[in-house]
């Protein structure tokens, strides 16, 4: 049975960052899933890779053909969701699917798919580091960083909702406790 990793977090809080490193341990066979969205592509990032990037419209078309897992409007007016086939495409392969979305995404996924699932919470030191951190990154206006920041906060009181909850605070010490969660559910 392929089994499923969910990832939630406030946007800045090394989500990706830790997702990053625990792909690189290949017998995990873990494969990204890729999400739709129609925010436009950042720094290096790339199309049926990164995400899969659409219009507005052709995001709508296909939430009323019924194509997504699950889909949020994560930020006012830029939409975010799981095709369904990407699960198939995934599980076609023998793999384990990682989701990186968002707490709502998250929390409604973990309810989809039970003890197949495994959700994980990651929880930035404190908002002030978030924002630093969002910053430093260099890859969002101050507008955008704004929108992320406030809704840390309210995005912070569902992590009881998780299986686990992981704070990034020394990159290292997260990674070693977030990976011996998942390898351990993968086992
Ligand atoms: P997310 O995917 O949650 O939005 P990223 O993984 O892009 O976050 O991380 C946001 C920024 O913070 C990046 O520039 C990343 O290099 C940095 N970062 C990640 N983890 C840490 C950490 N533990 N300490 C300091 N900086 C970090
Ligand atoms: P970003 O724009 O920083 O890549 O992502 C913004 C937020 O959208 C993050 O919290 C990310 O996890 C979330 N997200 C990405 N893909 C999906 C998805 O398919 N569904 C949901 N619900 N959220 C997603």
């Amino acid at each position: 049975m392929n089994k499923i990793v969910i990832i939630s977090a406030p946007s800045g809080s090394g989500k990706s960052t830790l997702i990053g490193k625990l792909m690189a341990i290949k017998e995990l066979r873990l494969e990204f899933s890729v999400s739709a969205t129609t925010r436009a592509p950042r720094g290096q990032e790339v199309d049926g890779k990164d995400y899969y990037f659409l219009t507005v419209s052709d995001f709508k078309q296909r939430i009323d053909a019924d194509q997504f897992v699950e889909y949020e409007q994560v930020y006012e007016g830029r939409y975010y969701g799981t095709l369904r086939s990407e699960l198939e495409r995934i599980f076609a392969k023998g793999n384990n699917i990682i989701f990186d979305v968002d707490v709502e995404g998250g929390i409604n996924l973990k309810k989809k798919f039970g003890d197949d699932a495994i959700s994980v919470f990651i929880q930035p030191p404190s908002v002030e580091e978030l924002r630093r951190r969002l910053v430093g990154r260099g890859t969002d206006s101050i507008e955008e960083i704004d929108k992320r920041v406030s809704k840390a906060a309210q995005e912070m009181q569902r992590a009881p909702m998780f299986d686990h909850v992981v704070v990034n605070d020394d990159l290292e010490k997260a990674f070693a406790e977030f990976s011996g969660i998942i390898g351990g559910f993968l086992k």
